[in-house]
Parts: C-alpha cells; structure tokens; sequence
C-alpha cells in the first residue's frame, strides 16, 4: 500500500540515523546460513553442471538465488522439451523381472525408448532427468534435445552441454546400465549428434559438481563475466547487469565532493562515470517492454478470463479485449470486480495485479509467491539497521531529487529565477552533507517550498490563467495541479513498487522512510527521483499541451478531483512518459523510463549485496 504522494513523503517520519556516514552503502559479507542448494538430497542436478560451466554467476543466480529471467531461447528450449518429455515407455531396470521369465526374454531383446528417465547417484553426488533413452539389447544411450543447430566443432557441442551428458552417461553406468557414448539432438537440425565419453571430459564433469558445491558454500556471487558474447544470449542479463555491475564496480569508495566536480552544475553523475568509463557498457536487454498495461477504472466493471484473454465487460456488454501475453499489469479502480481464475493466471504468469481507490490511493498489488532470492532480503533487512548506510542512501535520493526538481525547473520555466536555481543548488549540496535524517528531512521540506513556488512559472499558454498552484497540499488535494500532481505520485509509486517487488526486495522497507504500517517505504525511497523526472513532467506537459482543462475537475467540500475521464487523458500521458526512451546518464544508452525504474531497482540491489560501492542516483542532464 501507499500514500502515493510527494507532499507525504515529505512528511513521513524517517529512519533515524546520527554521526558522520561513511561515504560507502558498500554491504558487509552476510555470515553464511543458506542451504547450499534447494535440493534437500545436496545432489547436484546435471543441469547445474551444463550451467556452472556456461557462467558461474549463472548458475549462482538461478540455483541458489533462485532468479530465473526468459528470453527467446529459453521459451523455445521449453517447447522442444515439452515434446520429447511426452509419455513414453519407464526405463527398465537392469535384470528386472517382469511377468513371466518368457516375457522378459522377449521385453530384453526388443529395443524401446524410456522418457523422463530420473536418475540419481549419492556416489556421484548427481541428479539428472534425461530426456530420452535408448535401449538397445544390452546397450543405453541418453539423448539430450537441444534447440539450435549443431556447432561447428569436432566434439559435437560446447563444454557445458558435452558435460551435461558426460553426467548422464555416468549416472546410467552407476546404475548397472552398459553406455558407451551419449547423443544430442538438435532441433533445428533435426539432427543427432554422438558424443564421446572419454576420461578428460569425465574428470571437468566431476570437477565442475565440486566447483558447485565450493560456490555454494562460499555463498559469494561470482562476478559478471568480462565482455563476454555469452551475456547477449543469457536469460538472466537483465537481472545480471554483467557490463553495468563491471563498470561501477571499479569506481572508487571516495565520491568527489560537490564543489569539486565541475559536471555536477549540469546534473550529471558526481563520479565522472559517464565520460569516463573503461569501455561502453553494453545494451543488452530490450530497451523498452512490448506489453501494455490495462487500467480498470469503470465502477462495477467485471474483469474475466476467456482463454488466453482477459475480457472487461462493463454495464453488460465488453469494453475491452486484451490478450494475456501482451499485458505488463493489471491496475483496478474502486469497485470493480475480478474472477478467481483472473487472479490466479496472473499469478501464474507473473503479471502484477494492483488495486487502487476509486479515488486514485494506490493499495496495494497482487502478485506469485515472493522472490526465492531470500540472500538478497537477509541483506536489505541488514543494511536497514545500520544507520550510516541509510543515511548514505538517504542522501542520494534527496540531493538527485533536488537536482532534478532544479533541472526541471531551468527547462520549463519560462523566466527561471536566478536566486531559486542557486537556493536549491545550495540544498542540494546540503543533502550531500546532511549528518542526519532529520536534518534531510529539513533540507527536502525547504527545497519543496521552493521548488513548488516555482511551478506556476512553467505553465505555457491557456495554462497560465486557467491553474494556479499555491504551494503544495494534500489530503484532499485543494487546487486543480495539486490534485494531478498527487495522483501522478500514485501512479508513480505503483511503477517503482511493481520494480522493487520483481527484484526481489522487501518494498515495506526502506532506508530514509521509516517502517509504517501500509507504506511502501522503500518505493517511497527510490521513487524520489523520479517524482519531477515522471509524475511533475507528466502534468506540466498536460496542462501546456491542454490535455487537461480547467473543466475537468470536480469540486467540493474544499477539495478538488479529476473526473473519469480526464483521468484517463492523464494515465495515457503518464504511460507514455513511461514508455519514452531516455539515455542513462551514467551507461550512456537508452532505454525506456520503465526500464530505468527496473535498472535502479536492480543496481539498488547489487549495492546491498556488495557487489558495488555506491547506488548511482539518476540524475537529468
Ligand atoms: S549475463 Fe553474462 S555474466 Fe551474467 S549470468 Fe549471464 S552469462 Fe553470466
């Protein structure tokens, strides 16, 4: 749940913190307590083996933090499993005696095929579900389907897959069966590979079930391969963020002070990151997402599913048709109405589910059981008790916040005041140094008074006589821009909650908002930056383009709201906002705000599990 506004998270009491910050948010090493692997066996699966030897950092992610991203190559990796996993004949055991001692002659000698053979081995310390296979008389051989087409080498395939088999073939001999070799098909060939079981392959399949188990002990996620190709194909880079966690690691713990870095005027990263990175960090996740969000707003309109569809139907008859796979989330208003198959194909697709007021108050969201990477958790709700690291943070969000709300300002402004820019440069470099959380908490309350003064003044034509602002209120908002400016917040804080949640974080937690019930504090901590970036943008750009007039409010008892659908003018506005691409101040390549609200999110959580020194705030040029 959430307040969903600006005015709120001014002043919502904070985490208290005292003493001089040091200048990291960098994690200390968490003691080592989790499983090793989610197997309560401890056998190593020998996919594992085929993933440790791909990428380490793989393997780590998926199987111990239990992320798991798709991408094209896995959903048609998925497809050609389901077909070879269709039912088939069990694999008989060696000797096995079946009915009759004449029957089992005859069973013995006529080749058959066995799918979805699981084998495991405590000598070998492996586990494997093989896809298919083959008997043949005395003789087994495993098949393992691939998709693609077989790779121009002598051996028949890559280390990780040749290894995948080698422990296939280990495991059919441990259990009594007489394998020689194993085989690959690949699917887009349509082609079978043989694959050679010699000792060198059979001592790196053992080695790489070791390095398992040493990673999962260590309990310390490898780092990011360095350039690799194989981060352009991997599901997982934009949970990975090989480039981006590369590059930022290697900045220095001391951050240049204000004063002293020249690009700091112009709003630019403090660190110098942009102009001097190594070596371009690569793009390499979509820059935007390809699903569109539906928004719900008709009061006592029914929500249903119709195969793959969900179906609005509103006053009895369809308001609108959308399919499952090109929905982002689902975001309902007031009374409207959702079946139980709705929520749970959500649920199972992880498409977010989230509830507002008819008034617009965001309330929460509805998603799949929490993240499975239970590490990073254990490591937020450890950052959030340490004072200096909350401050850290807390710093950031309000000085990027501050220079935002000042870029906006020299922008939009039509005649910016000289006096106002350099007042809210001074609190911004206050931030910087705050010694505490109330002391922020004073300097955001000051530069909101002051920024918010000036917000009239980037109003443009019809605009100008027809909304004025007098500061900011709330609760109920009392004038027409206060009114947008608090539902844009809603909406705002909806997009960060749904980025914090799908990174596996805990948004109840935060580290400049103190722990309330119902307050997404930790959305509340991340979306400050973006309030001016997002949500003010949206309503200026409203109000001067005349998307939203004086007409489109309804007034009473002091205070003031948008009507139906001049509120759907306005979410059309913001999710293009959402939508527009934007370069990275500090990476350097554009991507869609959406994305950066994701990108933030995950570099949040690198920082927490030490993986990088400081959050890099984002901050418009
Ligand atoms: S993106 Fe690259 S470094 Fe990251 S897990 Fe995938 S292969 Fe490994």
């Amino acid at each position: 749940m959430t307040d969903g506004d600006a005015a709120e998270a001014e002043a919502a009491p904070r985490i208290e913190a005292d003493g001089d910050a040091d200048v990291s948010a960098r994690a200390k090493p968490l003691p080592r307590q989790l499983p090793i692997v989610r197997d309560e066996s401890n056998l190593i699966p020998a996919r594992m083996v085929n993933e440790v030897l791909y990428c380490e950092r793989l393997m780590y992610l998926e199987r111990v933090q239990g992320e798991w991203g798709e991408n094209e190559f896995t959903v048609d990796g998925q497809g050609v499993h389901r077909k070879v996993n269709e039912e088939g004949k069990p694999l008989r055991q060696t000797g096995e005696a079946t009915a009759d001692d004449e029957r089992r002659e005859k069973d013995d000698s006529e080749p058959y095929v066995a799918r979805s053979v699981w084998l495991s081995s405590e000598k070998l310390g492996i586990t494997a579900k093989l896809d298919l296979v083959e008997v043949d008389g005395g003789a087994v051989v495993p098949v393992e389907y691939k998709r693609g087409s077989k790779p121009d080498m002598p051996e028949g395939a890559y280390l990780p897959e040749l290894a995948q088999v080698c422990a296939q073939v280990l495991l059919l001999r441990e259990h009594g069966y007489s394998c020689d070799h194993g085989e690959i098909y690949y699917a887009k060939d349509r082609r079978r590979v043989p694959i050679a079981i010699n000792d060198s392959l059979i001592a790196r399949t053992l080695e790489a079930v070791v390095r398992i188990r040493e990673l999962c002990a260590e309990g310390v996620l490898p780092p990011p391969l360095d350039d690799s190709p194989k981060c352009n194909g991997c599901s997982l880079v934009g949970i990975c963020l090989p480039d981006e966690t590369r590059a930022l690691a290697n900045v220095p713990v001391d951050v240049p002070d204000v004063d002293d870095d020249p690009v700091f005027e112009l709003g630019e990263d403090p660190w110098g990151l942009g102009g001097g990175l190594e070596r371009p960090v690569r793009r390499l996740f979509p820059a935007r997402d390809d699903k569109l969000p539906v928004y719900v707003q008709a009061q006592g309109a029914m929500v249903r599913l119709d195969g793959e569809r969900l179906i609005v139907q509103s006053s009895g008859e369809t308001a609108k048709e959308t399919r499952l796979s090109n929905t982002s989330h689902l975001a309902l208003f007031g009374n409207v109405h959702v079946t139980t198959p709705v929520i749970r194909r959500l649920m199972d697709r992880g498409i977010p589910l989230l509830f507002f007021t008819y008034g617009g108050w965001f309330t929460g969201q509805t998603t799949s059981h929490d993240s499975k990477n239970v590490e990073l958790r254990l490591a937020q709700y450890a950052a959030t008790q340490d004072k200096n690291r909350c401050l850290v943070l807390a710093r950031g969000f309000v000085a990027s916040k501050i220079l935002n709300c000042r870029t906006l300002l020299r922008r939009n402004h039509v005649n910016p005041d000289p006096v106002a820019l350099s007042e809210l440069k001074h609190l911004t470099r206050k931030a910087r140094h705050a010694d505490n959380i109330e002391t922020l908490l004073g300097i955001e309350g000051t530069a909101a008074r002051r920024y918010f003064g000036e917000f009239a003044g980037m109003l443009k034509g019809d605009a100008i006589e027809a909304f004025d602002l007098d500061g900011r209120n709330r609760r109920p908002p009392r004038d027409p821009i206060n009114a947008l400016l608090s539902f844009c917040y809603s909406l705002l804080a909806k997009e960060v909650s749904m980025a914090v949640r799908a990174v596996g974080l805990d948004g109840m937690l935060g580290f400049y908002h103190q722990p309330h019930f119902g307050r997404p504090s930790l959305a509340l901590d991340l979306m400050e930056e973006f309030r001016p970036v997002l949500a003010d943008s949206t309503v200026i750009g409203a109000l001067n383009n005349g998307v939203i007039q004086s007409s489109d409010f309804i007034r009473a008892a002091g205070s003031v709201a948008l009507t139906q659908p001049a509120r759907k003018r306005l979410i059309l506005n913001f999710e293009r906002r959402m939508d527009q691409l934007v370069t990275h101040p500090v990476f350097d390549y554009r991507i869609s705000y959406r994305r950066v609200l994701e990108v933030q999110a995950r570099l949040l959580s690198r920082l927490l599990l030490g993986e990088i020194a400081h959050y890099p705030e984002f901050r418009v040029r």
